[in-house]
C-alpha cells in the first residue's frame, strides 16, 4: 500500500511540475514577442508595453517625456 501512495504522490508532483514548466515557457515566449523600444531621452531599452508613448517617440518614464518636451 505504501508503494501505491508514493506512486500517486510522484505522479501528482510530476503533473504539477509539468504544469509549472509549461506556464514558464509560455511567459518566456510572450517576453520574446514583446517589442523593445528605446527611450528618446536616455537611450534605455524598455518593453513597448511599459514605455510611455508620445508623438511616435518612446520614453522610459514620465520625467524623461517631460524633459524631452521642454527642449
Ligand atoms: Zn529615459
Amino acid at each position: 500500500m505504501r508503494i501505491l501512495v508514493l506512486i500517486v504522490i510522484g505522479l501528482l508532483l510530476y503533473i504539477i511540475i509539468g504544469k509549472l514548466f509549461r506556464k514558464k515557457s509560455v511567459s518566456k515566449s510572450q517576453d520574446e514577442l514583446g517589442k523593445m523600444v528605446r527611450c528618446l531621452h536616455c537611450d534605455l531599452h524598455i518593453l513597448e508595453q511599459e514605455a510611455i508613448r508620445s508623438e511616435g517617440n518612446y520614453f522610459c518614464s514620465q520625467q524623461h517625456l517631460e524633459a524631452e518636451q521642454k527642449k
